[in-house]
């Protein structure tokens, strides 16, 4: 993961390891690098350019020049920072509603309905919770299909409803369902388009006004780097969600997402997707992350 990132920061303190003694050129030096570094992984300028003037003056507080390993005290400052970047503590799911009830919001393609499937096996696995699915893509029959396919592969029930072409009728009769039927967790899976577009925008938005989920989740691909995070802004300006789920991390990713959309969007990453198994999914926690990042 992030491998390209992994070896630039390694590259960029080896200025500081290979001098004897230390100057303040070889920190602004190191520094730079470490820009170009962020930059690279698709990192946008202005969160890059912060990071380092934040770096730099930790560097200067905390007297790296005179310290006797100056390049380990640089990669723990880095680390740091990159972890507060990316949110600081991990931050749980909110699982406090009767039943709780979870909106997943995203674009087509993004992952969602996989990771729907995912957070209901983890929930049901690793929660002891009795989750329902629930398929609101009235647009795209395939969608409530691949739904149908994910409940049967993780043992959960899925509700739909064929030729109901309101979604908020659908994901309210699903919570009624899920009352009368003993589930503590509904997951709302919804329509994504290609793109971000005001149909779609209102239709989440009212599903979203109607059903009052405790957390509402917006789903974006690792791989898409700094569109990832202008789409999370337009989703989170509308939705005001409570996290964010980065899928496929698994894949050649670049790290901007992970390391830009907590700052962008001031919402933590709450899990991630590393594969297209029911079973790839990991709570995200930025220290973790910025712990292999920087090796
Ligand atoms: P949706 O349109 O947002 O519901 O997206 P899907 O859940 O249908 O996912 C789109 C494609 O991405 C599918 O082929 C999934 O198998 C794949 N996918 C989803 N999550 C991951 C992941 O974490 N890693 C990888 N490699 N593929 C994923």
């Amino acid at each position: 993961m992030f491998d390209n990132l992994s070896e630039k920061l390694d590259k960029a303190f080896h200025i500081l390891k290979g001098h004897g003694k230390i100057t303040e050129v070889n920190v602004a030096d190191t520094l730079k690098e470490v820009r170009r570094a962020l930059l690279d992984a698709d990192v946008n300028f202005k969160i890059a350019k912060d990071f380092t003037t934040k770096v730099k003056e930790k560097a200067i507080g905390e007297n790296v020049l005179t310290t006797l390993q100056p390049g380990q005290l640089m990669v723990k400052l880095v680390k740091d920072e990159l972890t507060e970047l990316m949110g600081g503590d991990a931050t749980g799911i909110n699982l406090s509603g009767n039943p709780t009830v979870i909106l997943m919001s995203g674009l087509q393609g993004s992952g969602k309905t996989t990771f729907s499937g995912k957070l209901a096996n983890y929930l049901k696995t690793k929660k002891n919770k009795k989750p329902l699915l629930v398929a609101c893509d009235i647009y795209r029959p395939a969608a409530i299909n691949q739904l149908h396919v994910v409940g049967g592969q993780i043992g959960v029930e899925v509700y739909s409803e064929e030729g109901n072409r309101n979604p908020v009728e659908i994901a309210q009769n699903a919570i009624k369902h899920a009352k009368a039927n003993g589930f503590n967790v509904v997951i709302v899976d919804t329509a994504g388009r290609l793109a971000v577009d005001e149909e779609m925008m209102n239709e989440i938005a009212n599903v979203h006004k109607a059903i009052q989920p405790q957390e509402t989740l917006f789903v974006v691909d690792a791989m898409t780097g700094q569109d990832a995070v202008n789409t999370a802004k337009a989703f989170n300006d509308r939705l005001n969600f409570d996290g964010v789920i980065l899928t496929k991390l698994d894949g050649d990713t670049r790290g901007g997402a992970a390391i830009s959309i907590k700052s962008v969007v001031d919402k933590p990453i709450k899990f991630i997707g590393t594969g297209e198994k029911m079973e790839a999914i990991d709570v995200f926690y930025p220290n973790r992350m910025s712990e292999r990042i920087l090796g």
